[in-house]
């Protein structure tokens, strides 16, 4: 009886053994719609095994998300940059069957999704931004001229563009697609972004630094960010973020985007003690160990869509 007993645990653990991975999936993650990932500006969706959201994907598919990466031009307009992404949804939907997808957008990847569910809200379940660029942010004022001179001492511009430069020179760009520096620049400054606002408005704050609309023309909106341009020092790019941060003044920013500028419709929080780059989980992996681990708040967001029906 005992030797039956010990032959029926090892067969249910090889059993068990042999079982897909996906089996054992929570299905916290489990969103109705497939989830697209969609990176900012001088990003990429893979160089060899590092991802641009590094790690997040698996992580994300591990309880149940179906999830896809997409790849736009590193640096364009805003709207070049959506047409581009609008293809790839609707293949994305296509390969899937879904009637509809859930767009997370990092930085650039913020109004770059704004615009797929400004010209196509019937494809689109929800936007979520993340350390976007939704009102401007003042390094591309910055890079484009457009900070009155004298507001600022050559010797902090100079720290601003070498900051800039040093994070630059680590993301690459993705060769095939189109390039455009200027567009990009002019996309992310505060002036260009106020045009496009205008034009694509949904889930915008109407007041300063406010919340936007929850939900617009059917599809849902949220933001989250960090407010800390220092926060690993393994990390070789916070140096590069904490120059860039000069271009803030006193105003709360993770680097490159200040806290106001990220809000788009729902606000999660704004200031997580986070940098730009750890809210992708970079680079590779080193982030403030002592605040919430920025894969944790990409689960939580599937969690929540999932307990919306998105
Ligand atoms: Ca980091």
């Amino acid at each position: 009886m005992i030797k039956l007993f010990w032959k029926f645990l090892a067969a249910s653990c090889l059993a068990l053994a042999m079982l897909p991975t996906a089996s054992f999936a929570t299905g916290y993650t489990q969103t109705r719609y497939p989830i697209v990932l969609v990176h900012g500006l001088f990003g990429f969706d893979n160089i060899g095994p590092v991802e641009y959201f590094f790690g997040i994907p698996y992580a994300l598919r591990a309880d149940g998300a179906r999830v896809y990466t997409v790849s736009v031009s590193a640096a364009n307009s805003t709207e070049v940059r959506g047409e581009q992404l609008l293809t790839q949804v609707k293949q994305i939907l296509a390969a899937t069957g879904a009637g509809k997808v859930n767009l997370i957008g990092h930085s650039h990847g913020g109004p770059t999704t704004r615009y797929v569910a400004s010209v196509r809200p019937d494809l689109i379940a929800s936007v979520t931004s993340v350390d976007g660029v939704n009102n401007g942010s003042k390094v591309a004022d910055i890079l484009i001229g457009l900070t009155p001179a004298g507001s600022l001492s050559n010797a902090v511009l100079g720290s601003i563009t070498n900051g800039l430069a040093k994070v630059i020179s680590f993301l690459s760009g993705s060769p095939t697609l189109p390039q455009n520096a200027v567009a990009a620049n002019v996309s992310l400054s505060t002036a260009g972004s106020q045009q496009f606002n205008a034009r694509h408005p949904e889930g915008m704050p109407t007041s300063s630094c406010g919340e936007g609309a929850y939900n617009a023309r059917g599809v849902a909106y949220f933001s989250w960010s960090g407010a800390q341009p220092y926060t690993n020092v393994l990390d070789i790019l916070d140096p590069a973020l904490a120059l860039t941060s000069l271009a803030f003044g006193g105003e709360r920013n993770d680097g490159l985007v200040s806290s106001c500028s990220s809000h788009l419709g729902r606000v999660i929080r704004d200031d997580y003690a986070m940098n730009h780059l750890d809210a992708v989980n970079q680079t590779v992996g080193l982030v403030n160990i002592w605040e919430v681990n920025p894969v944790t708040l990409f689960r939580q967001q599937a969690n929540r869509l999932r307990n919306m029906g998105l």
